[in-house]
């Protein structure tokens, strides 16, 4: 089954405390579509600039992911730029130019409509639940979102909330959402505004995923010296969650089958962060997730049982 991943895409300039590059191929959309593409077809809802280059498109065509649903708008593609401190964890945001971004407005091709999975990567709620709008039977919605949305579009968010069976968001921003310090706490309270699956991401710690009737599951991170850039992590994620669990459903979704697509996502997640932008999944095998799995299964110590 395919995944419809909608988003931004974005030519990001990152700098690390070693390495500056610009004009980078990023955005929230880019990297959930390029790791959901490694186990499932994608549908990709965007919109870029004039000047967005013709090897990024050919890239993503590439990874089998249908571009129908991409605007190309007169003007210039969303550009971000941000830095990261020494512990390579600590991020600051020089600067953020919307572009054509500024009045994309996401429109569904009519072929798009019917898609079982949705990822709604990060973008304003209100037009993450525009694309709702324009569902017929999605069996599966996920969201992403950030701290600028809790801050400025809570009304619609909390709307969203009560529309997706899945919210992804990391450790502060649940915090920042619920008002709770303690994370357990915050990811039973954003539960109860709706969703019926959390994953509270923790960084290089790993991620606590919440379900129904008490559920719960702890996944490590994978443990990584060889840290690039760890732009996209997030999004990278929510992909690799997202096409998994496109791949291997076949009925309702349990609780087992998330927690496999949770240690997938994490896998994907662990490689982009090894090389800036999206250059490590550009050179990515099937059988490194593989083996990448399987370490990190030896490594937790823990059974899956499906
Ligand atoms: P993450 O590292 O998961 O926070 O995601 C980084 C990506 O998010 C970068 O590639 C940016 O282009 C993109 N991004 C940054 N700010 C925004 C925003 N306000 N809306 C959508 N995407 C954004």
């Amino acid at each position: 089954m395919s995944v419809l991943v909608v988003g931004s895409i974005a030519l990001d300039t990152v700098k690390t405390p070693l390495h500056e590059h610009a004009d980078l191929l990023g955005g929230s959309a880019s990297y959930a579509a390029v790791a959901a593409s490694f186990f499932s077809p994608v549908k990709l809802v965007g919109v870029v600039g004039t000047d967005f280059p013709a090897e990024h498109l050919a890239f993503l065509q590439g990874r089998n992911i249908d571009l129908t649903g991409l605007q190309h708008a007169e003007g210039k593609t969303f550009r971000w730029s941000g830095e990261y401190m020494l512990d390579m964890n600590t991020r600051e945001t020089r600067s953020v130019d919307l572009n054509v971004f500024e009045h994309f407005t996401p429109t569904l091709p009519a072929s798009f409509a019917a898609t079982p999975f949705v990822l709604l990567a990060n973008i304003a709620p209100s037009l993450q639940g525009h694309v709702l709008d324009q569902m017929s039977r999605a069996q599966f919605v996920i969201a992403d979102t950030m701290d600028l949305w809790i801050n400025i579009a809570r009304p619609d968010l909390e709307a969203l909330l009560k529309r997706v069976d899945m919210l992804i968001l990391n450790d502060g921003e649940a915090r920042q959402l619920t008002g709770e310090h303690n994370l357990i706490s915050a990811g039973h309270h954003i539960r109860a505004m709706g969703p019926r699956y959390v994953a509270l991401k923790k960084g290089e710690h790993g991620c606590l995923l919440f379900g129904p009737d008490g559920e719960f599951f702890s996944c490590a991170a994978f443990p990584l010296e060889n840290l690039h850039d760890p732009t996209g992590a997030g999004d990278t994620f929510a992909g690799g969650l997202a096409g998994y669990l496109a791949a291997h459903t076949t009925g309702p979704i349990t609780f087992a089958q998330l927690k496999h697509a949770v240690v997938n996502g994490s896998v994907l997640a662990s490689f982009n962060v090894e090389a800036f932008s999206l250059e490590r999944l550009r050179t990515l095998q099937k059988e490194d997730i593989q083996h990448r799995y399987e370490a990190f299964r030896l490594l937790s110590q823990f059974e899956l049982s499906r």
